[in-house]
């Protein structure tokens, strides 16, 4: 019987969600024994056309990391939901927006000025800036459109499931691969991932008080804490209480605070939002002069609290 066919792309990304694909080790080979891979660009030579030569639905799944930043990519993305019965959004970035969706703060025109012109390294006195069409002697050279926001793979296509992780770990992706295969997958549109907060799971939860109170917020490079103390307890921001589970904690076992890359649990709808007002609740102090003061000691405050999730927000969803 043939084996069913699947797929791996990248988008908007880092490439981590490539090595984690990697680093199943020799779990890849069980993979490989029970579908065919028929495209995956940053492993195999597979063209774009060899995917446009596919029946409409004929790959059992593709999974696609990274956001939507490019015209190509949007095309692709359009593309492979087409000649795919299920589409996994594969890690932060196609499901949150990840890293590269905090470029959201600024323009399109920012981000080229910054990259292509301000940067010490560059070298560019012309100040030549990527176009879609240049001609050069007689041809006419293209390049993708580069938008002007990210956007996460679901605001584009429709997406079936979500693997959540940056880059999500290996026992969730063997389990999804398993689901997959077996069919026992869950509702559609669901999280590939446990439905508890980090918080639940943490190895420091017994040192989390009931009721937490800080008079001060401190940053982890400053502040030398024991392994086994909760790090907000601590007045150090762990994103924990507004963040999914599944990860096997990885940060806290490293002694570093959760960056929320698992997104938010089920109930949440905005993850910074959720977090930014749980960490008011528990400044201990009325008067606003000392509240101003703890809050305007937070560095960078949307890059910290939508480190992973800013195009997934409330925010942006209503900006659109
Ligand atoms: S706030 Fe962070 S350190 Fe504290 S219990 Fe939650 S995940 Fe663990
Ligand atoms: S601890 Fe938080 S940031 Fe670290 S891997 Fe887990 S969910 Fe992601």
């Amino acid at each position: 019987m043939a084996k069913p066919k699947v797929a791996f792309y990248w988008c908007a990304s880092c490439g981590g969600c490539e090595e984690a694909v990697v680093d199943l080790a020799e779990d890849i080979l069980k993979v490989v024994e029970k579908v065919d891979i028929v495209f995956w660009p940053v492993a195999m030579d597979f063209k774009r056309r060899d995917v446009e030569g596919l029946g409409d639905g004929e790959l059992a799944a593709v999974f696609i990391n990274g956001a939507i930043r490019t015209s190509e990519q949007e095309e692709m993305a359009k593309l492979l939901r087409r000649k795919s019965r299920l589409v996994v959004a594969f890690g932060s970035c196609a499901y949150l927006g990840g890293i590269p969706g905090l470029a959201n703060l600024s323009s399109k025109d920012a981000v080229f000025e910054t990259v292509y012109k301000k940067v010490p390294t560059v070298v560019n006195p012309e100040g030549v800036v990527p176009r879609t069409e240049t001609d050069v002697d007689g041809f006419k050279l293209k390049l993708p459109d580069f938008y002007d926001g990210v956007r996460t793979l679901a605001q584009v296509i429709e997406v079936d499931y979500f693997l959540p992780g940056c880059a999500p770990p290996p026992d969730l992706i063997m389990e999804a691969i398993n689901k997959i295969l077996t069919g026992e997958l869950p509702e559609k549109g669901s999280v590939l991932a446990p439905e508890k907060s980090l918080c639940d799971t943490c190895p420091r939860r017994d040192s989390k008080p009931d009721k937490i109170k800080i008079s001060d917020i401190s940053r982890i490079a400053y502040k030398k804490i024991d392994t086994d103390k909760c790090f907000l307890a601590e007045g150090i921001i762990c994103l924990g209480p507004a963040t999914r589970s599944g990860c096997g904690e990885r940060c806290i076992n490293a002694n570093m605070p959760c960056r929320g890359c698992f997104g938010p649990t089920r109930e949440v709808l905005d993850q910074g939002g959720k977090f930014l007002s749980g960490l008011m609740s528990i400044v201990d102090t009325q008067d606003e002069e000392e509240i101003k003061r703890i809050a305007d000691s937070v560095i960078d405050p949307v890059g910290l609290f939508y480190m992973y999730s800013l195009p997934y927000s409330l925010r942006m969803k209503f900006l659109k």
